[in-house]
């Protein structure tokens, strides 16, 4: 794994396992800057995948809605 910050190598310093997933905690042999990761199961981030897809389609959803009731606002008002 490569450094984020400066694409230097990275050692792992910590390692917790838990039921779905491990995270690790990282630290760069370069600039020392420390950042962790999680690691899962495919399935795990399958499902990830689709909760943030339904997350990002509710907003869609409620974007639509506003859109209609601005227009709805719009008609009422060009019909008075
Ligand atoms: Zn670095």
């Amino acid at each position: 794994m490569q450094c984020p910050r400066c694409n230097a190598k990275t050692q792992v310093r910590d390692t917790q396992s838990h039921a779905t997933v491990t995270e690790r905690t990282r630290q760069c042999v370069q600039c020392r800057h420390r950042f962790s990761t999680i690691e899962s199961t495919e399935e795990r981030a399958k499902l990830h995948r689709l909760i943030t897809a339904t997350e990002r389609l509710q907003q869609v959803i409620m974007s639509a809605h506003l859109v209609i009731s601005d227009a709805e606002e719009a008609i009422k008002y060009l019909k008075t």
